[in-house]
């Protein structure tokens, strides 16, 4: 199955705790004002790589805690991410998922798009909702600004409601 991407950073400690394989997916219809990645936004840009291409490279990732998916919108792309995602836990690796849309419309979503919901079972953490400048704190770990949250999944699907993450 193929994916598209912007990039990958092999070794980040600001995309979630630890060190993190972090991968940046293509595309975003979020287009939130003072995006620091406008260059993902177009759903055509990037490169395209199969999924058994990126499960080889984090196979092959030495010291890392966990893999990242962040974008653009990851979401955007569940259809292919999911089976991606269920083998990264398989691997024993954690997964962090960052998303333009609240945990709620992603639950909401989930209902009717299954890979959503299989994505988000795959995760431990959700960073949800669009940048926005009004919001903007630097000093926020692994976020931008002050309405995204860190959001525990397991304990959130369980709750049927978001749960924040405590570290
Ligand atoms: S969701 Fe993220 S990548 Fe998409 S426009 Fe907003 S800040 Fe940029």
């Amino acid at each position: 199955m193929k994916l598209r991407l912007a990039g990958i950073v092999p070794e980040s400690i600001v995309d979630g705790p630890g060190i993190r394989l972090a991968i940046f997916f293509q595309g975003c219809p979020h287009r939130c004002p003072g995006c620091h990645n406008p260059e993902t936004h177009d759903p055509a840009g990037g490169m395209e790589v199969e999924a058994a291409e990126l499960l080889r490279r984090i196979r092959e990732a030495r010291g890392i805690d966990g893999v990242t998916f962040s974008g653009g919108e990851p979401f955007e792309q569940a259809a292919a991410l999911a089976g991606l995602a269920e083998e990264i836990r398989r691997l024993g690796l954690d997964l962090v998922l960052y998303s333009g849309y609240t945990f709620e419309a992603l639950l909401q979503k989930g209902e009717k798009e299954p890979h959503v919901r299989r994505l988000l079972e795959a995760g431990r953490l959700l960073v949800d909702g669009p940048y926005m400048e009004a919001e903007r704190d630097l000093t926020l770990p692994y976020r931008g600004s002050r309405n995204q949250r860190l959001i525990d999944l397991p304990r959130s699907l369980a709750a049927g409601a978001a749960v924040e993450w405590e570290a």
